[in-house]
């Protein structure tokens, strides 16, 4: 159900943002997405957020992974560039300079999807929201690093937009209250935690919300069960990220993002899809929009 201040966003309005490919554009102009993630075992997660961003238009797509991981990325992915950090499986508090220098770079940081748990961990996430003065989404075990360290927000350079991606599970841990609960009370616990973080809260599942920190708060309709697989989420925040590198205002590009990734899972056999099945059909949900 609606609540009361709930508005539906209005794809009509979008196609300002969606419209041709520019004639004279260079990979430049589309924006470079960084996505930091992908740790052993969980590396899918970050290619896949790496293509859904190409599909969406950026023009440079870099991946970040600890540098064991280095080696097995460039095996599985084709057009993304690959920036690896120093270190195995953990973060080095020495190369924190070397992290400032290269996150400055990118036109919307990406972090969390595959990132796992590792030692230096919230040294990582707080050079990253430090540093990162572009729209930064963070998403999975970043979300859990946060919800573990609450005071890490603090960090957050000021007036730089934060989105935040959870599904109930993880929503629930950064509240410290039960999945039920924020079933229950999906726009007050996103709109909640907007609030508390002053950030673009994404809280996923069948009909997401969007809060944003002034107290506006959205409820998206789209999407379908096909989506309800492992990848989607890493999807869903790839999008984001390249609408946010392409300099969209923010509520816009978010409620975009939200929007088309739930068509996408409209599109496809509910049971069957595979993650290139819903990036597949980007082009044409795109398309309708524009
Ligand atoms: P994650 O759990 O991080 O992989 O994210 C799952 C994504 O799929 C989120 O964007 C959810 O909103 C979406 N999703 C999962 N299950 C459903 C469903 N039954 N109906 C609509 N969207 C769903
Ligand atoms: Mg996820």
């Amino acid at each position: 159900a609606l609540t009361p201040n709930a508005r539906l966003n209005d794809p009509n309005d979008w196609n300002m943002y969606l419209g041709g490919r520019k004639q004279w554009a260079h990979k430049g102009t589309y924006g470079h997405v960084l996505i930091i993630g992908g740790a052993k075992g969980t590396l899918g997660a970050v290619a896949m957020a790496g293509e859904a961003a190409y599909r969406m238009g950026s023009g440079l797509v870099t991946l970040t992974v600890p540098e064991s991981q280095h080696e097995a990325l460039a095996a599985k992915v084709t057009q993304e560039m690959i920036w690896s950090w120093p270190g195995k499986d953990h973060f080095l508090p020495e190369i924190a300079e070397e992290l400032k220098t290269a996150f400055q770079r990118y036109d919307a940081v990406v972090c969390g999807p595959g990132l796992g748990r590792f030692p230096g961990e919230v040294r990582f996430i707080k050079e990253i929201l430090q540093t990162v003065k572009r729209p930064l989404v963070l998403d999975a075990d970043a979300l859990n690093i946060l919800a573990e360290h609450p005071h890490l927000m603090q960090f957050r350079a000021n007036d730089c937009p934060t989105i935040l991606t959870p599904h109930p599970g993880e929503m629930a841990r950064l509240l410290r209250i039960t999945t039920e609960e924020v079933e229950r009370k999906r726009a007050a616990v996103a709109l909640q935690l907007a609030y508390q973080t002053r950030s673009v809260v994404i809280l996923k599942g069948r009909y997401t919300i969007i809060a944003f920190p002034d107290g506006k708060r959205v409820v998206n309709t789209t999407g379908s069960p096909a989506l309800a697989k492992a990848g989607s989420g890493d999807i869903l925040s790839g999008i984001i990220g390249s609408l946010l590198a392409q300099e969209i205002p923010v509520e816009s590009a978010i409620q975009i993002a939200v929007y088309i990734h739930g068509r996408l899972g409209e599109e496809v056999d509910a049971h069957s899809a595979l993650y290139r099945d819903l990036l597949d059909h980007i082009a044409s949900i795109r398309q309708l929009l524009e």
